[in-house]
């Protein structure tokens, strides 16, 4: 099987019901992907068709989880196209329409069984070992009853007839042929009593009025498809080209859930990932290139992706692999951009992870861009702009003694190091990273320490961190009086902690 040549029409058709797990929008990848290649439509449809569990929010972090990964649609909701509307509850007549004929036809039955009588059924069942199905009854009533019923307010559903043998066939694009014992089905209702269609037949009718090519979804609506061809066959429809797309577990295994800690492409968002960063994750979720290239592009997935390559075999979210991905796309982005990427996580406030509320907002650019330099091959996550980053802006740093000595050093060493340093932090000039390095690099001499030693207890000091980026750069960026009153204050911090002699 290879990728089709010819344009596509796809379809991404969430249901609001839920903020959309990453395997959904995995999904809506592969279309918009399939969609570049070919030269095709992307297309977006929300099936809200039950209103039971209709979340408007649920709708809003649809849109704006496509907008963040960049998923642009050709056709759907805010964008219009011929076939709208792209909303299934603004389509609800012609679901009529399409079940009322199916009844004329013969294929589909009016069905007035109460959810008492079917509860009881299924009760019935369950004592007697056996699974619970629709048993037909309706199939059976009279159009006289079905009208008493309705007249009396009781539900009134449609059901499609499910021939009670036999077997339907499909050839899935990405798992070969499937075959399914008809016998296994019951008849299912395609048009609910509050006159809404369930999914199975709204989809159907909406994928061939949209036309649509190839349905790509997630392999949870295999054990469904059977259905779907019952209704194509029903309606007289060529059913589309179905491509299901594997699972997406965790790494122990399991199904991919909150478990396993984020589990929306926004919360990912809200966490510091690059939407590009995410993108390029999420293709390589069920899908290989072919070889062992990870870090593609855009472009290149989309010249590379195909159908005969998305693997048949359940996916492993690998956060790990994710943040490393992410620090490559953040090493590779050029400053002024990262810049504009990482001051809304650091303006944040500072109970939300943004730098100390004393730091004035907004934050100095001409000041960040001689920063970022220091820290920008360390970053993974955007979030990490305020711990990295934190001390160049807010002056409480505020080590704790026992930090401040370096390795094999004791409080009076440490001591005689802030001192020694302190002395020449007053005086040095110019202010300027070689030469501070050159002038402390010989205070280490004088003063009969190694280099690291004398160093060690400056970093802490002034950065309140054991890692922090390179000395004499950071000092230079804090400024000469800004270091001054840090060691200075290093120092007291030393002495009334009373790990040094008393004087
Ligand atoms: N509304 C369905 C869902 O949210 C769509 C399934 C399909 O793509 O056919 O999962």
């Amino acid at each position: 099987m290879t990728s089709p040549i010819s344009p596509v029409r796809v379809r991404y058709a969430p249901s609001p019901t839920g903020i959309p797990h990453i395997g959904n929008i995995r999904t809506a990848l592969f279309c918009w992907l399939l969609a570049k290649q070919t030269k095709g439509q992307f297309i977006v449809r929300i099936e809200d068709t039950d209103r039971t569990r209709y979340d408007t929010e649920a709708e809003k972090a649809i849109f704006e989880s496509l907008d963040w990964l960049g998923l642009d649609w050709d056709e759907g909701p805010g964008k219009g196209g011929p076939f709208g509307p792209y909303v299934q509850s603004e389509r609800q007549q012609t679901y009529i329409d399409a079940a009322l004929k199916l009844v004329e036809s013969g294929h589909a039955y009016f069905d007035d069984t109460t959810p008492d009588q079917l509860h009881a059924l299924r009760e019935r069942q369950r004592a007697a070992k056996q699974p619970p199905r629709y048993d037909g009854r309706g199939r059976h009533r009279s159009p006289e009853e079905i009208e008493v019923s309705r007249q009396a307010g009781s539900p009134v559903t449609i059901r499609l007839k499910v021939p009670d043998h036999g077997a339907v066939s499909f050839v899935d694009a990405v798992r070969g042929k499937i075959t399914f014992e008809l016998k296994e089905l019951d008849d299912f209702v395609i048009l609910k009593s509050d006159q809404m269609p369930t999914y199975h037949l709204a989809h159907i009718l909406d994928d061939k009025a949209m036309g649509v090519t190839h349905v790509i979804r997630g392999d949870e609506w295999i054990s469904s498809t059977p259905r779907h061809l019952l209704i194509h066959q029903a309606l007289g429809i060529e059913p589309p080209t179905y491509v299901h797309v594997p699972l997406i577990l965790g790494k122990d295994k399991a199904k991919l859930s909150k478990r396993h800690g984020a589990t929306s492409a926004l919360e990912y968002r809200d966490l510091g990932f690059l939407p590009d960063a995410v993108f390029n994750f999420m293709c390589l979720l069920g899908w290989s290139p072919g070889d062992d290239t990870e870090v593609m592009t855009r472009e290149e997935i989309v010249r590379r992706f195909s159908i005969d390559r998305i693997n048949d075999s359940p996916a492993t979210f690998d956060s790990e692999k994710l943040e490393w991905m992410n620090g490559v796309y953040i090493r590779n982005m050029d400053e002024d951009t990262l810049i504009v990427e990482l001051l809304p996580f650091m303006e944040r406030p500072e109970s939300e992870g943004g730098l100390p509320d004393s730091v004035t907002r907004p934050i100095n650019r001409a000041y960040f861009k001689r920063l970022l330099p220091l820290v920008h091959e360390r970053l993974k996550l955007l979030t990490q702009g305020t711990e990295t980053l934190d001390f160049f802006f807010a002056d409480n740093v505020n080590p704790a003694a026992e930090d401040l000595p370096g390795r094999k050093m004791d409080a009076e060493m440490t001591k005689r190091a802030l001192e020694a340093a302190l002395e020449m932090c007053k005086t040095v000039a110019p202010f300027e990273p070689e030469h501070l390095e050159a002038e402390y690099r010989s205070l280490a001499e004088k003063t009969e320490m190694k280099p690291g030693q004398l160093f060690s207890p400056i970093r802490v000091a002034i950065t309140g961190k054991a890692f922090a980026p390179p000395l004499f750069d950071t000092m230079a960026a804090i400024g000469q009086d800004r270091c001054t009153e840090r060691i200075y204050k290093a120092i007291g911090i030393l002495r009334s902690a009373g790990t040094s002699p008393a004087e």
